[in-house]
């Protein structure tokens, strides 16, 4: 949908009465919480009765539920969320779950651009766009015979580490391997890793300042991923793998983290080279996003993935963060984005973070 569209819709939208909307699931307390603390209606769009959970966190609970049978219902649903003055948040299980190519033609104003899609969903682009913000990302391996040091091997497409498998000579991927699907095979990262929640704001200029706009960070997080996380209580990898037991990379929460301070100018160094660099592909990246990074020994980071909007890993810190305490007292990342949308609005320019 192009920006004339979205202005479009929101010609008709009354800006003093602004509804924010999110599929239930995912961060959606975090972002109904945000949402209300800055006086916003919210809408909880939800496959399935789900009104029984939520009221279990009243502060986090919806105004208003639309219930449907699945996510595709959502289409047709627009008119009247537009007539609520509805923004959709999109989140990573909004994302999926309604499916890219789907969610690019949801005619609703929706937070961030959902330009960087394309270059988010594709491995080779999502590359280009890293690498070329001079990024470090794993070695990639093209071809499995060449596997000569641990490697990760990933499926397209699968999501939360899904099938994803280590293998540390050709001999093991042979074994492995799932020809039926694509994968891409990138070198074993050993480090700590560091899951690094950003926002940009390209209408704000009171944060870490780019050509255009401001960039700040407000957390960070590890992700909490069985069975590789805990499976050495078991024995060790090579012992279990003998007996056929395979760690997996699917992700079951979040844990809370901060960084070596010395690390944070390299931290905000690499969001700001990001940023820059989506500006000029594709419009820039707006909003949240998140940068999954592994630091090796020698105080380097390598940055395996990028989620172009809201992460489950800002959980932890509904009323703040060690970073985002030093910015305001309780300030989510669902916060901050109710607050972009609020000051937007009050400006008249809601076209320049809605897509
Ligand atoms: P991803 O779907 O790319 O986020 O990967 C899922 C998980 O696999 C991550 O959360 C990491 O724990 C792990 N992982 C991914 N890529 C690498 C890498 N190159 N080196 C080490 N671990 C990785």
């Amino acid at each position: 949908m192009s920006k004339f569209d979205i202005k479009d819709i929101l010609a008709n939208y009354d800006k003093n009465n602004l509804t924010i909307a999110t599929v239930c699931s995912h961060s959606s307390l975090q972002i109904f919480n945000g949402a209300k603390k800055e006086g916003f209606n919210t809408i909880g769009i939800a496959v399935g009765e789900k009104r029984k959970f939520y009221d279990a966190f009243p502060l986090a609970k919806p105004d208003e539920f639309i219930i449907v049978d699945n996510y595709k219902e959502i289409f047709s649903l627009t008119d009247e969320l537009a007539e609520k003055n509805s923004i959709i948040i999109p989140h990573g299980s909004f994302v999926e779950y309604l499916g890219p190519k789907n969610f690019l033609n949801l005619e609703l104003p929706t937070f961030g651009n959902r330009n960087v899609l394309m270059w988010e969903s594709d491995r080779n682009k999502e590359r280009e766009w890293l690498e070329g913000s001079n990024l470090t990302m794993p070695m990639e391996i093209k071809n499995p015979k060449d596997i000569d040091i641990p490697v990760i091997v990933k499926y397209h497409g699968a999501k939360g580490g899904k099938g994803f498998f280590i293998a540390k000579t050709y001999e093991e991927f042979k074994q492995r391997i799932d020809k039926n699907k694509s994968f891409t095979i990138q070198e074993f990262v050993l480090g700590t890793r560091y899951y690094l929640h950003y926002f940009y704001s390209p209408i704000r200029e009171n944060a870490y300042k780019l050509s255009k706009g401001s960039l700040q960070l407000l957390s960070m997080d590890r992700r909490d991923e069985t069975t590789i996380d805990e499976v050495q209580r078991l024995g060790s990898i090579q012992e279990l793998e003998e007996i056929g037991i395979h760690p997996t990379f699917v992700v079951t929460g979040n844990i809370p983290i901060v960084i070596r301070e010395s690390l944070l100018p390299k931290v905000f160094s690499m969001g700001e080279r990001v940023v820059e660099k989506s500006l000029k592909l594709f419009g820039g990246i707006i909003g949240s996003f998140c940068l999954e990074t592994v630091v090796t020994e020698t105080l380097d980071f390598k940055v395996f993935e990028i989620s172009a909007r809201i992460v489950a890993g800002t959980n932890p810190y509904a009323s703040g963060s060690p970073y985002s305490e030093y910015i305001q007292n309780n300030l989510s990342t669902g916060r901050r984005i109710a607050q972009e949308i609020k000051f937007a609005a009050k400006h008249d320019i809601l076209h320049e973070i809605l897509s």
